[in-house]
């Protein structure tokens, strides 16, 4: 029988960051394939007894279970943890058992968790109602005010949580700011990174302990598997975030994440080629809209703090029509091109109306304070001819009366 020998071609960070995003993390087999191995196994095979019991005690390295490590997932863990500048990373089965998980491995009951209020939907049910739940008391603050930060601390405040920019307000957040706060009171910073990938923006350059990723967005980039990922120091991972997952299973599944990983090749190329059409298509929009929002423009009221953390303006664009819903959903319904769809970071641009898809459990007031109006789309730029996309837009805009 052939044995795997996990052969690390030791890839470190001295290697720039598009040749992490190929070969970092890679273990081959004794068969010496080019692309990685899909490990679809749930357990683990040992030569004796004691080297399962050696295993069991920490004392050997080897896997024993696929809730606790996976030659697939761990190969794109370690790619992730290179392409972040994190010391470690955990995939997790969606992006929201990734949030889910970033903030319960480290609150209790009586813990006081502050969050940002433009957050993904579930991320706000997340906050307002499921850990309150469980006795952990949470405050959301306009994330753009810095003081706001300052002014909710509590003495319990024992974790920071927040999103930039925001689904879908692109709302920006100084993220060095509120990290500086949080670690005054001794708090955790956790950031959804979802919207930007390592390519555009990396929150530990400017403070963050724990990076989360919905990778079923940009990373994957697609549109095929749902995703996530956990990103933060060793001591972090060891102490906090495996205690708790390893009891409670929010694990990828070895395929998925053999899909997420051959993504990360191409990470680079798609994100920057999609913000550089988001930026010609919010270019375009600008003229023809009465309100736009994309953090790439001089016209975005964040513009200047958005460019110091972020490498581009990113690959969404919020759109404001001033006919509300009616408008809203006719120049959706009129698109030949680009897809109605909720989803976003595929290589297919999408349109989506957050008031009554994405944040539709939300109620009008808290929709209203996170800016999300009945007038409002959100556009995720993909891989298309720009100047196919722009064509679209403009006969659809037309439709709707614009
Ligand atoms: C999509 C998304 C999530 C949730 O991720 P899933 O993979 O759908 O569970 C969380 N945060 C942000 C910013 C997202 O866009």
């Amino acid at each position: 029988m052939k044995r795997f020998t996990g052969q690390d071609r030791s890839i470190t960070d001295k290697w720039r960051p598009a040749t992490l995003a190929v070969r970092g993390g890679t273990a081959r087999s004794d068969f010496g394939e080019t692309s990685e191995a899909i490990f679809m196994t749930s357990g683990y095979a040992y030569d004796n007894a004691e080297e399962a019991a050696a295993r069991f005690r920490g004392e050997r390295p080897g896997m024993t279970y696929s809730r606790l490590q996976n030659p697939t997932t761990d190969m794109l863990e370690k790619r992730l943890a290179l392409l972040e500048g994190a010391e470690a990373a955990r995939a997790t089965a969606t992006g929201m058992a990734a949030m889910t998980a970033a903030l319960l491995c480290q609150l209790s009951a009586g813990d006081h968790l502050v969050a940002g209020k433009a957050l993904f939907g579930s991320c706000r049910v997340l906050v307002d109602t499921i850990l309150p739940r469980f006795g952990i008391q949470t405050t959301t603050v306009d994330a753009r005010d810095t003081q706001a930060w300052a002014k909710a601390r509590q003495p319990n405040t024992k974790a920071f949580f927040l999103e930039t920019p925001s689904n879908p307000g692109l709302e920006i957040t100084d993220i060095r700011a509120v990290a500086d706060i949080a670690h005054d009171a001794g708090a955790t910073l956790v950031v959804d990174n979802a919207f930007a990938s390592p390519i555009v923006q990396r929150p530990m350059d400017f403070g963050a302990d724990v990076v989360a990723y919905s990778a079923t967005k940009l990373l994957d980039g697609q549109g095929r598997v749902l995703a996530g990922a956990v990103l933060a120091t060793e001591k972090w991972m060891n102490d906090t975030y495996l205690p708790f997952t390893r009891h409670t299973g929010p694990n990828l599944s070895p395929f998925n994440a053999w899909v997420v990983l051959k993504s990360l090749e191409t990470l680079d190329l798609r994100v920057t080629r999609s913000c550089e059409n988001a930026l010609k298509v919010a270019s375009f929009l600008e003229t023809r809209v009465p309100k736009l929002l994309y953090p790439g423009l001089a016209s975005h009221p964040q513009h200047t703090l958005a460019m110091q953390q972020m490498t581009a303006g990113g690959t969404i664009i919020a759109i404001f029509l001033g006919g509300g819903r009616p408008q809203a959903h006719a120049l959706l319904d009129a698109l030949e091109l680009i897809d109605i769809s909720n989803n976003l970071g595929d290589s297919r641009s999408l349109m989506t109306h957050p008031a009554s898809t994405t944040h539709a459990s939300l109620t009008a007031e808290t929709r209203e304070s996170m800016g999300i109006t009945e007038g409002m789309l959100r556009l995720s730029i993909g891989l298309e001819d720009p100047r196919d996309l722009i064509d679209d837009l403009g006969q659809a805009l037309a439709k709707a009366g614009l």
